[in-house]
């Protein structure tokens, strides 16, 4: 298991997401934009557009996903 934070995914808190993949910490950060901003969380309405963005444009998303996954495998893994 390896923790990203918001932040490290393109969000403005620290709110850690832990999982297996990459792909796991980007759909949880997807769902933690979602909350916030259903939450009336104006910080993060910005990232969320943005990632609201990427799953309507997968391929020009592409290069955020490399950096993403970039990051997740050059994580220390807490085992
Ligand atoms: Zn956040």
């Amino acid at each position: 298991m390896k923790t990203m934070t918001c932040r490290q995914l393109g969000g403005p808190c620290d709110h850690p997401h832990t999982g297996e993949t990459a792909d796991d910490v980007i759909k949880a950060q997807d769902r933690h934009l979602r909350e916030a901003v259903r939450a009336g969380d104006t910080t993060h309405q910005q990232a969320h557009e943005d990632m609201k963005g990427r799953w309507r444009r997968p391929v020009k998303a592409l290069g955020w996903y490399r950096d993403a996954k970039k990051s997740f495998a050059a994580l220390p893994s807490a085992g």
